[in-house]
């Protein structure tokens, strides 16, 4: 079984320290139930743009695994 990267996200490399808190409008973002999302695209409605989110498993930069898919399923099933 791979070991997750343990720590807050954004602490397994600066590239994503930098992608969670350099930009002022961010695609990552982290739900209150502790799930790091990164947005993948939008449709504009008429209530206004509608985000796609999908939860990241593995950090785009480093490769190191964020979090579980079994992780998230119970992050989910707990709100
Ligand atoms: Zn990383």
């Amino acid at each position: 079984m791979a070991t997750t990267h343990s720590g807050n996200f954004g602490t397994c490399c600066k590239d994503l320290a930098d992608a969670m808190s350099v930009p002022p409008e961010k695609f990552f973002r982290v739900e209150d139930n502790g799930v790091l999302y990164f947005t993948i695209g939008y449709v504009p409605t008429d209530k206004g743009p509608g985000f796609y989110d999908q939860a990241v498993i593995f950090c785009p930069f480093c490769g190191k695994q964020l979090q579980t898919k079994e992780q998230i399923q119970a992050a989910a099933d707990a709100q």
